[in-house]
């Protein structure tokens, strides 16, 4: 058992160490005022979304990342992607930090990390015709292509996503909710990424199509050897396409370990309750684990573990300490008191 606490310097294609991101909501002077004891304080007030992440994702692997809803993971994809600013860490791409580089300097970088976004239709203008849209990113980035350049690369791409580039002159209400993802999957491949963040990029749509569209983000990692983290609630999609899975909990991550050891044997009381609940096609009963209370506000986080509360295991010190992450002899990490004490 190690710990992983401090993160060395991997070969990883993306990396984050202890990011922090927290949200001020504390509104205006007025609002932010509260008398305490007969005294006039002003209070602030902030949503504290990602606590101490560190992670490393490596070349053409398929991390997932997992958790219910609020627990920072889209959080954590617009801050590794630059759309929220770090409130602290650092965030490499390669060797590089990103993280403090000016919007100039950090265009390269915007090529080459795309993003896939849950709702394809909010995500897609709906003035704009599926060329414009395919063609806006190619212009940006490269202010030397040529039109017939530009047309022939957004028939070539919409060819490999499934949508007949004779569409190309329509607009996205003109194409069903999965036709509409694979616009949005040919928009991010049009830059010729190598890194893409799917935020839910199969939530929004139906179950016949899900599927079809897992597969379309595989052919295209596999074609083009790309690099995905996989933002997603639902731990059946991660079981069938990541190589790799992050369970995060408030803001945290409890455990990191492969697909299959994590699915076969989950270490972390959080994550055995999460598979719990998935139903599963096999004679094989396994015991819905029914934790304790609500999943607390990100403004007051727990002490310790910020898991106790809710825990089945929980003893004085989860109260009182923070669980680092450890790395086991399987080579999964976890953050849990219980397992590195041996009493889980
Ligand atoms: Fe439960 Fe303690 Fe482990 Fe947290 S550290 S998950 S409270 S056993």
């Amino acid at each position: 058992m190690s710990y992983g606490g401090k993160m060395k310097n991997t070969n990883g294609l993306l990396t984050v160490k202890n990011l922090v991101k927290h949200f001020d909501i504390s509104g205006g002077l007025l609002d932010q005022l509260a008398i305490e004891k007969g005294h006039i304080v002003r209070r602030r007030t902030t949503v504290k979304a990602l606590n101490d992440v560190s992670l490393s994702i490596m070349p053409r692997e398929n991390l997932g990342v997992v958790g219910e809803s609020g627990c920072g993971k889209s959080t954590l994809a617009r801050t590794v992607l630059g759309l929220y600013p770090p409130s602290s860490g650092e965030i490499y791409y390669q060797d590089k930090r990103v993280d403090n580089l000016t919007a100039k300097e950090m265009l390269p970088y915007r090529k080459k990390m795309q993003m896939i976004f849950q709702d394809p239709y909010a995500s897609l203008n709906p003035r704009m015709t599926v060329k414009k849209t395919l063609e806006e990113p190619v212009f940006f980035h490269n202010k030397s292509i040529t039109p017939q350049d530009a047309k022939d690369k957004v028939a070539e791409v919409m060819q490999q996503v499934g949508v007949d580039p004779q569409w190309a002159g329509r607009y996205p209400h003109e194409f069903s909710g999965g036709q509409r993802q694979r616009i949005s999957i040919a928009r991010a491949l049009m830059v010729d990424p190598e890194f893409i963040v799917a935020d839910e990029p199969v939530s929004a749509l139906d179950v016949s199509i899900q599927a079809q569209i897992l597969n379309l983000l595989m052919d295209a990692q596999e074609k083009r050897g790309l690099t995905y983290m996989l933002i997603t609630h639902d731990l059946s999609v991660v079981e069938h396409v990541s190589t790799r899975v992050a369970v995060m909990y408030l803001g945290t991550i409890c455990e990191m370990a492969q697909t299959k050891e994590l699915f076969e044997s989950p270490r972390h009381p959080y994550t055995q309750a999460l598979l719990s609940a998935i139903p599963k096609i096999s004679h094989q009963k396994t015991k819905h684990i029914k934790l304790k209370g609500e999943v607390p506000t990100p403004i007051n986080l727990p002490s310790g573990c910020i898991f106790h509360g809710r825990c089945l295991y929980t003893n004085e010190r989860c109260i009182n300490e923070i669980p680092r992450l450890i790395r086991l002899d399987s080579g999964t990490k976890v953050a849990c008191h219980g397992v590195e004490e041996g009493r889980l």
